[in-house]
């Protein structure tokens, strides 16, 4: 093994938190911290300054992996790459990763959340074995990435598959939807908020409620569906705190293979989809991990 193998600098930046790491490129922390979200006036230099003295504790980073909360230009063709663009955040409308972590001279590499968590899973964690892997965050906000053959997907920016209309029973659901662009889009009806939202709780404490859990996982399976239609991936991985209801991911297996009607046929499509719907293997790590193989692949 190398003597000094190139240090990496990661982060997963969350809209509460961000978590920053240097890292080993084999995947090993060597430092890590957290820092609250809130402004970039506040939390650029706080990352700033751990990247300083983690660096000079260990040696020069070699390159920037960034996973982060969006809408964001991913675009590294983009003179705007790395910028937060219409993102409701306060504060964070036009800031831009390079003006932070430009001072470093090292290569950035920028990408969104779920890409990185999808890169992460892919290597070390559910879909590791895949060639196209689909992961979907069901929480405070809701989105997919997709990763094949080891690269992340995007178009002339990246997928918002949150933003999908499921189909919509006002019967069955009054609750309009609390997207401010959509109403009842999936994030409007089925993300942490719009869950709380409509019954004053969490999906969690409404576990047995079938119903409830039912309704839900209706909207889920809707992309649940849609991603198999559009990526034929290998598999799909569905984590955030939603998630973690108990019973929905056995809904939403039900209802994906419902929607499909036997129409797909795959020996990756197991009977019952036990193994093809499945919840993230590296929990709370997906997101670091991912920021770390964003950074190694600047070093190429
Ligand atoms: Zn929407």
């Amino acid at each position: 093994m190398e003597a000094t193998q190139p240090l990496i600098g990661a982060i997963e930046a969350g809209g509460t938190k961000f978590i920053a790491a240097l890292a080993r490129a084999d995947g090993t922390i060597v430092a890590r911290t957290r820092i609250p979200t809130d402004t970039p006036a506040t939390c650029f230099p706080a990352l700033a300054a751990f990247f300083r003295e983690a660096s000079a504790a260990h040696s020069a980073i070699a390159a920037f992996g960034v996973a982060s909360f969006g809408p964001i230009d991913i675009d590294p063709q983009s003179p705007a790459y790395g910028t937060f663009t219409t993102t409701p955040k306060p504060g964070w409308q036009g800031a831009r990763f390079h003006d932070v972590l430009g001072q470093f001279d090292a290569p950035i590499v920028v990408d969104t959340d779920v890409n990185g968590a999808c890169l992460g899973e892919w290597l070390k964690g559910a879909g590791q074995g895949c060639r196209t892997v689909a992961y979907t965050t069901i929480g405070t906000g809701i989105g997919t990435g997709v990763v094949s053959n080891g690269r992340s997907l995007m178009g002339f920016t990246h997928f918002e598959s949150g933003h999908i209309k499921p189909p919509h029973d006002p019967a069955r659901d009054p609750f309009p939807g609390m997207c401010p662009y959509h109403g009842g889009c999936l994030e409007g009806l089925a993300s942490g908020p719009a869950i709380l939202k409509r019954w004053g709780k969490s999906l969690d404490q409404l576990a047995g409620d079938a119903a409830a859990i039912d309704l839900v996982a209706g909207y889920i399976a809707h992309l649940a569906a849609s991603l198999v239609l559009l990526h034929m991936p290998d598999r799909l991985i569905f984590g955030g705190g939603v998630m973690k209801a108990p019973g929905l991911v056995e809904a939403v297996r039900r209802q994906t293979e419902s929607l499909l009607a036997g129409y797909v046929r795959h020996p990756r499509l197991d009977a019952g989809l036990e193994r093809y719907i499945v919840t993230p293997g590296l929990g709370d790590d997906a997101g670091i991990t991912g920021a770390i193989a964003l950074g190694v692949g600047a070093l190429r």
